[in-house]
């Protein structure tokens, strides 16, 4: 359980939560309802560049989505053994992430960023979505979640900040050493929001229109129910809305992940209260 806090807290801490820029460097990770610091530490305001004024425009899905065909039940998301994650990382994973940093067998005990954003990788690959009695108005998620993601940055390097970032102009998404201390359920959520900052500067984060970080460049604005649509916490956001919704992700996973939601629904993203309180009904108050 208490690697579960620390997953809640690294999201909450790093990637959903950073404000970032067009190279989000001034962002400390550390903040929010974790154990690991204040959000007010994370206040260090920077002027934003050009943020944009309007919402940006629609991306189009690809038309062709599979056939919703599903078994009745859907066995619980759990990650290989650690052979076999290792097998996944040298042929396919580390590549398919476009780490920088030399292919290696990684330990199956103690640190490793290896392991770490394998995992990652593998929850992108293996997450099973329910797809099926969805709401009015949701969209099906991306069928190759885990190529959406990485087809957006072009390289994923290990930086000297403590906090993950992003090299907008050249697609390059940064972490931090300390990720081969934490997990891929941790990591997946700040994969997600950097990899979205490399999509463009128009996803850059805008001043907070209300809340503890008014006139703060930490939000992104609106809600909605596409992956391709939206900034980097409303993209994140919904993985993880998803993840609580109708996924095959464990409890611990899913409660961590509701809470987590709610506090960035909340306190970053520019909606008004009803709009807010309408998504959190929709994605995380019942399972589809
Ligand atoms: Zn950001």
């Amino acid at each position: 359980m208490s690697k579960l806090i620390l997953s809640i807290a690294l999201i909450i801490g790093t990637s959903i939560l950073s404000s970032c820029h067009k190279m989000e460097s001034s962002q400390p990770k550390v903040e929010s309802i974790d154990t690991r610091g204040d959000l007010g530490d994370n206040a260090e305001e920077q002027p934003a560049e050009q943020p944009p004024a309007e919402e940006p425009p629609v991306e189009v899905p690809p038309a062709e989505e599979p056939p919703i065909e599903e078994p009745k039940v859907i066995k619980e998301f759990a990650y290989p053994d650690c052979n076999e994650l290792n097998k996944l990382w040298r042929t396919r994973y580390h590549s398919k992430l476009k780490v920088n940093w030399p292919l290696k067998s990684f330990a199956c005990v103690g640190p490793s960023k290896d392991r770490v954003f394998a995992e990652a990788a593998y929850i992108l690959e293996h997450t099973v979505f329910r797809k099926h009695s969805l709401p009015a108005g949701v969209k099906l998620p991306p069928a190759d979640m885990l190529s959406f993601v990485t087809d957006k940055y072009r390289e994923l390097r290990i930086g000297p900040n403590q906090y993950p970032s992003t090299d907008v102009d050249n697609k390059i998404v940064y972490f931090y050493a300390n990720i081969e201390n934490e997990n891929g359920f941790a990591a997946v959520g700040n994969l997600i929001h950097e990899a979205r900052h490399a999509d463009g500067l128009i996803y850059l984060h805008i001043p907070c229109w209300d809340g503890p970080y008014k006139g703060q460049h930490m939000c992104d604005i609106g809600l909605s129910d596409s992956f391709y649509e939206g900034g980097t916490h409303r993209v994140a956001t919904l993985y993880l809305a998803w993840g609580v919704a109708a996924s095959n992700w464990p409890k611990e996973w899913k409660d961590a992940s509701r809470d987590l939601v709610k506090y960035v629904i909340t306190n970053r993203i520019n909606a008004t209260a009803a709009t807010r309180q309408a998504w959190i009904k929709k994605y995380l108050l019942t399972e589809w």
